[in-house]
């Protein structure tokens, strides 16, 4: 069974239920009619399925080599599908013209990222990491910087880097020792050890640009004594073409748990030759427009894993023959039934579905507002964008990702002893996707963020926005008989969302414990909330199709996956809600001794 790309999903979540089309006055909004997206998507997921899935599992037996020239070679046929990337035009759908893009959506390029991350999440984090790259020296570097790095990352001729982690700096980033020396010339040479650093080091770009979170001698303690750096594997040379080498080296790579065919890289610098960007000591805040990209983009991970272990799981149990279903022979002629007959398997299936389908839906809802962050005209629509993008973020991150990875370990279960073994791919989802719970931001520090950072901002504006917008989403379709399943099921989660913040509000501040022991079942209530309204959304689309005689039964499959999340995954809620209500107290009342 191989990845099958979900590109009538994409297009029905672009354009039936975000309904990308009425944003047409939008710049990058006009170029992306649904007719050129539905070509769009339809050519990703040949790309993806063709030429990144096949990789998928060469990358995870190969893995990357370290060579003690400090070289390192990527899994067989990954640089002829990095060639194959650029030629394409991939990775710059979502780069501005102004720096050789195609200017399209965000959102439209996240449908690309999907696909291609289930299809192979190790080698997609390469462009992914340099679109961030790209983003971080858009929004803060200067005018040469951007000439001089922008197209060529863009185009994914280079490739970036983010370096921040150090052996004792992970959390927490105020920590950070590696040192920056001023030359007086306006450059810096930049000393110390970063650790993991994604493709920090490979042989598929002629040029890796890292992005370096360093301290200026003399520079205060802590985050706010903190600066980025340009440091180019290469220096470009007076034509902007890689030119000397830099001195910034991979000294090895990690053994670890999956993803192998992205080299995880021990970057030392060694005096390496490095651009300020941005001010001094404001680094941190720069290096955010990159680690908020990437925090989406990992929450992308976990839905694209999902996708692509449930898809394996599916087939495994429309084939695999064992026991009999409980109501009589389903396939009298065979020795036994395929397990797909038995209710717990379905269980899994469905819960799968529900996640796979609502996080997409609110995964893209959410990345629409960052575009429209950027592009609306209107400020009041830039305001709400922009509250909703730093309020989400965290959500999307941290409960698409726990989830995700529920839905890989439910896959292995499907496939019983099988999904133990190497001979399937279901194992491999499982590893691959564990890493997205902990890099970014673990995801207790994601709920952490969520509840200590962004729901108090601006006196509470984005979360009220939130509850306002749902509340009068609900009004509107008060009469709409068929969709109150749907309708209830939102109010009642909104409401004990609503509850669950009044007690953080009333609790959070007398004692921040209270905070910090909530947090994960905020976040996750949170995120069944901003499923419930997806779920609306996509059924009332759904349902409007079937009433004006639309007879594809993708219409009535989506309705019946949706009826499944309200009755048995969204009642999560209420267990969230009462867990998060106890407090601290019995959480905290062992001594650490007692560990
Ligand atoms: C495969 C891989 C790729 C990576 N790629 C990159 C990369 O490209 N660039 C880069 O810079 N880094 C990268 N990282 C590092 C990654 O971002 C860190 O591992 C992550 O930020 C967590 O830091 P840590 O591992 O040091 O965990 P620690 O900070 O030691 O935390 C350990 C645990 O304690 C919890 N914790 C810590 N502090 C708090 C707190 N204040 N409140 C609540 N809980 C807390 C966390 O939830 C976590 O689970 C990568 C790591 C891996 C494994």
């Amino acid at each position: 069974m191989t990845y099958q790309p979900p590109v009538r999903d994409h297009a029905f979540i672009l354009g039936e239920v975000l309904k990308i089309d009425r944003y047409a006055n939008l710049p990058g909004f006009a170029e992306a009619s649904m007719d050129v997206v539905g070509q769009i998507l339809e050519e990703a997921g040949k790309f993806t399925a063709e030429v990144l899935a096949p990789l998928n599992s060469v990358g995870d037996k190969e893995g990357c080599t370290w060579k003690p020239d400090n070289t390192v070679s990527t899994p067989t046929g990954f640089k002829d599908a990095y060639k194959a990337l650029v030629e394409g035009g991939w990775p710059a759908l979502g780069a501005t013209p102004d720096y050789g893009g195609q200017g399209l959506p965000a959102v439209v390029n996240l449908s690309f990222s999907e696909m291609s991350s289930s299809a192979n999440m190790a080698f997609s984090m390469y462009p992914g990491l340099t679109h961030g790259a790209y983003s971080a020296i858009l929004n803060g570097g200067s005018p040469e910087q951007k000439d001089l790095y922008l197209p060529k990352l863009a185009s994914g001729q280079w490739c970036g880097t983010m370096n921040l982690t150090e052996p004792h700096c992970g959390t927490d980033l105020g920590l950070l020792r590696t040192k920056a020396v001023p030359q007086g010339d306006g450059t810096y040479r930049i000393s110390g050890q970063k650790i993991w650093i994604s493709g920090g080091e490979h042989d598929m770009a002629e040029n890796i640009i890292h992005l370096v979170l360093a301290r200026i001698e003399g520079a205060p303690a802590g985050t706010r004594g903190i600066s980025l750096f340009i440091v180019p594997k290469f220096i470009p040379d007076a034509a902007g073409e890689p030119g000397e080498r830099n001195s910034v080296f991979c000294a090895g790579l990690e053994e670890k748990m999956g993803i192998h065919g992205n080299a995880t890289c021990v970057i030392q610098h060694e005096e390496s030759l490095g651009w300020l960007v941005g001010e001094e000591n404001r680094g941190l805040a720069l290096m955010f427009v990159m680690m908020n990209e990437a925090r989406i983009g990992v929450g992308l991970q976990g839905v694209a894993q999902a996708e692509a272990a449930y898809q394996a799981a599916a087939a495994f149990a429309k084939d695999r023959l064992q026991g009999r279903s409980l109501t009589g022979p389903k396939n009298p002629d065979g020795p036994a039934d395929p397990i797909i007959v038995h209710p717990d398997v379905r269980r899994m299936l469905m819960d799968s579905r529900a996640l796979i389908e609502g996080g997409r839906a609110f995964l893209f809802w959410t990345a629409l507002h960052g575009d429209l962050a950027h592009a609306s005209e209107d400020e009041a629509v830039r305001q709400k964008a922009d509250d909703y993008m730093a309020l989400l973020t965290p959500v999307v991150k941290g409960y698409l990702t726990d989830r995700g990875f529920k839905v890989c370990s439910d896959a292995l279960q499907v496939h019983g002893g099988s999904g133990f073994t190497e001979h399937f791919p279901a194992s491999q989802y499982v590893r691959d996707c564990r890493i997205t719970l902990i890099y970014e931001g673990a995801n207790g520090v994601q709920a952490l963020d969520l509840v200590g950072r962004k729901l108090a901002a601006n006196g509470g504006r984005a979360v009220m926005t939130f509850f306002a917008e749902v509340d009068a989403y609900i009004e509107a379709r008060e009469k709409d008989a068929a969709l109150k399943p749907w309708l209830d099921g939102l109010a009642d989660a909104k409401a004990q969302l609503q509850e669950a913040t009044m007690w953080l509000m009333q609790n959070g501040l007398a004692n921040p414990d209270n905070a910090g022991a909530a947090s994960s079942d905020y976040m996750h209530l949170f995120g069944l909330t901003g499923l419930a309204y997806m779920w609306a959304l996509m059924a009332e689309a759904a349902q409007a199709k079937i009433a004006a005689g639309d007879a594809d039964p993708f219409y009535a499959a989506k309705l019946a996956v949706g009826r499944y999340f309200l009755e048995r995954v969204l009642p999560e809620t209420g267990a969230h809600l009462a867990k998060l209500k106890t407090g601290a107290e019995t959480l905290m009342a062992l001594p650490a001794e007692a560990f």
